[in-house]
């Protein structure tokens, strides 16, 4: 396994409306093992395949944040269903370092997705899985946390990433 380096905003790739999985070989399980060594590296709870530069419906989540080694969930051409209730909490993005911003996400979601074997599965998901599994479902389809932000946070979104797209350039 491996780490890799995972993809900072401007990066176009974390823009990209990912296509979905349809080889389930030791190619994507490789993929999934170095994203989930990568994830507990950077200390995060979910990491896309866009962040680290590769572009299919591949996310990996682990919500206790490494401390369970065997405990990160690996989701595959994942579809949410069912969105349930509203809750608005702090939320940050590994490609957007030092911000966070509340944002608005459904309580309770059922997802549909494959492993890594292709074989389909379901579960419904709470609170901060809910989260996470939302935020990451977003980067397949080239959405960032801060794009939900309205008003005044999303000013100082737009402030952060100014700065951000600078330093790209610098
Ligand atoms: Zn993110």
């Amino acid at each position: 396994m491996s780490v890799m380096p995972i993809l900072l905003y401007p990066d176009p790739v974390l823009r990209v409306r990912c296509p979905e999985v349809t080889v389930f070989d030791d190619g994507l399980r490789k993929l999934a093992a170095d994203m989930v060594e990568t994830m507990h590296a950077a200390v995060g709870v979910g990491l896309a395949a866009s962040q680290v530069g590769v572009e299919t419906r591949l996310a990996v989540i682990d919500v206790s944040v490494g401390e369970e080694e065997d405990d990160a969930l690996v989701l595959v051409n994942p579809v949410i269903d069912d969105p349930k209730g509203d809750e608005r909490d702090v939320e940050g993005c590994l490609s957007i370092p030092e911000f966070t911003e509340k944002v608005d996400r459904p309580t309770e979601i059922r997802v549909r997705a494959q492993d890594l074997e292709g074989a389909p599965f379901e579960l419904v998901a709470e609170g901060l899985l809910a989260r996470v599994i939302c935020h990451e479902v977003d980067h397949l389809d080239g959405v960032l946390f801060v794009d939900h932000l309205r008003g005044l946070r999303r000013e100082k979104a737009k402030r952060h990433l100014r700065r951000m797209r600078e330093e790209a350039i610098a």
